[in-house]
């Protein structure tokens, strides 16, 4: 597999440095609020780059933090009149009551800043010790003069930097440098605290992602993931740390999504406030909204419009009804088939899931894999309407298009097996066999019949097809 690493800026073969073991870290929510669609995004893209390297088989440890202490996380719980633990935890909840129903699994380790501290402090020791870090009035800092490779991952050197700096607000006046970031914040009125060699404080939000990420995953990561906007200054800042720190790579890879948009002017007219994930899935099934993002390749700018939206919801359901059939037509289809349609059918199904895999390969395209799949769908949908292939060639393409979909974590919703009871499957069998035999009282019958349970048939150039009454 090929991945753009943002650090070289090219494709890179992806090698684990540890053979057939992938280390990931994933840089995770600031838990002061519900989580945003620009945060579900790196979510969903990287859960699926996981899910991809379990399928072809690596061991893959992923660690995705929560950072539990910030600014924001302050000023949440001081305006709730709670503790920042309590939001923290209740706030965590409602993470993994979204990530969950967006079927991002659950990572090997999900550290918490706050119980992080010990690992913040050595490695901000080390950082003093190595003559890196300094104590300023309100802090400990950072002086990215001191590192001579500071800028390479945003490709900005310090003189760049300096071109914009009027215009960001300084946390210190008697720093050395206006890019130098604080590593620790001293003890302010109103804020939690714990005891340093330098204060009493609390850890700046780069030196946290570092120190955990190399407690759980090693001085040398393989992949550090996340939202192009955390390039500059978060992950330059955590490289800087990191390898000054120990002296070695800190990460191999660095894999960043692009931008979350929203068309702004349509949101407000039919969707109102739509940011968080929570209240976007009051308006669109969480499959959607993943099925929406993967859609697109992960580097590409994403536009969340209704629009598009509401195009994602009729293409997903496309690709459900289309499993759907397979399962439904294999029913009535002859254990084994001779036919040119079964050939056609098997090499094009062979055919898709090589494009399928192909594109995952290359830079994790999910959007041209996605492609593969809708081909797999006409294909199918064409060797139903033929009637001339095989029980096993049509399970087989059902079985082959829900793994891909599995490994995009997309389950495909309510197929008819399940949902449809084995005896009104049975009975629109017989009737599709009456109707072929022209016994056409017997299969009005049936369709009767079967409406009284409860089911409606509905007779599609594709063949029969069984709904409840009120679907
Ligand atoms: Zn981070």
């Amino acid at each position: 597999m090929r991945i753009f690493n943002s650090m070289t800026r090219k494709k890179e073969e992806l090698i684990p440095l540890e053979p057939n073991h992938f280390k990931i870290y994933v840089c995770g929510p600031t838990v002061y609020d519900y989580f945003h669609i620009g945060n579900a995004r790196p979510f969903i893209v990287f859960d699926t780059l996981r899910r991809y390297l379990l399928w072809l088989g690596y061991q893959v440890t992923y660690v995705q933090n929560f950072t539990d202490i910030d600014d924001k996380v302050i000023q949440r719980a001081n305006t709730e009149g709670i503790t920042t633990t309590e939001l923290a935890e209740r706030m965590i909840k409602e993470y993994f009551h979204d990530a969950d129903a967006l079927n991002i699994m659950r990572a090997d380790i999900h550290p918490r800043a706050t119980d992080s501290i010990d690992d913040i402090i050595a490695l901000i020791s080390t950082l003093m010790d190595k003559g890196f870090a300094y104590t300023a009035e309100d802090g400990v800092y950072f002086s990215i003069e001191q590192d001579p490779n500071y800028g390479r991952l945003s490709g900005r050197n310090i003189d760049d930097l300096m071109e914009g700096a009027s215009e960001r607000a300084s946390y210190s006046d008697d720093k050395r440098h206006p890019f130098d970031f604080v590593l620790w914040k001293f003890r302010r009125e109103g804020e939690p605290y714990w005891p340093s060699p330098w204060g009493e404080g609390r850890p700046g939000w780069h030196i946290e992602c570092s120190a955990m990420g190399m407690a759980h995953l090693g001085e040398t990561i393989d992949l550090h993931c996340g939202g192009v906007d955390l390039t500059f200054p978060h992950h330059e800042n955590e490289i800087a740390q990191s390898e000054c720190a120990t002296g070695k790579t800190f990460v191999r890879y660095w894999m960043h999504n692009g931008f979350v948009n929203i068309d702004q002017r349509k949101m407000s007219k039919s969707l109102g406030n739509f940011f968080t994930v929570r209240d976007l899935a009051k308006l669109y099934p969480y499959d959607v909204i993943r099925f929406f993002i993967l859609q697109a390749h992960y580097r590409m700018p994403i536009n969340f419009s209704d629009e598009l939206l509401d195009a994602a919801v009729a293409s997903w359901q496309r690709i459900n009804s289309s499993i759907d059939l397979l399962t439904f037509s294999a029913k009535a289809a002859p254990e084994t088939a001779s036919s040119e349609d079964e050939t056609i059918f098997e090499e094009a199904v062979t055919r898709c899931l090589a494009e399928w895999q192909d594109a995952m390969d290359d830079d994790l395209n999910t959007a041209d894999a996605l492609a593969a799949i809708f081909d797999l769908v006409r294909a199918a949908n064409t060797a139903v309407a033929g009637g001339r292939v095989s029980k096993k060639a049509l399970l087989n393409a059902r079985d082959a298009l829900t793994e891909r979909l599995g490994v995009l974590g997309l389950e495909p919703t309510a197929n008819q097996e399940t949902t449809i009871p084995q005896r009104i499957l049975d009975l629109v069998a017989e009737r599709t066999e009456s109707k072929k035999n022209r016994d056409f009282a017997r299969a009005d019958a049936i369709r009767d019949e079967v409406l009284a349970s409860g089911y409606k048939i509905e007779d599609t150039p594709q063949g029969a097809r069984v709904l409840p009454v009120d679907a």
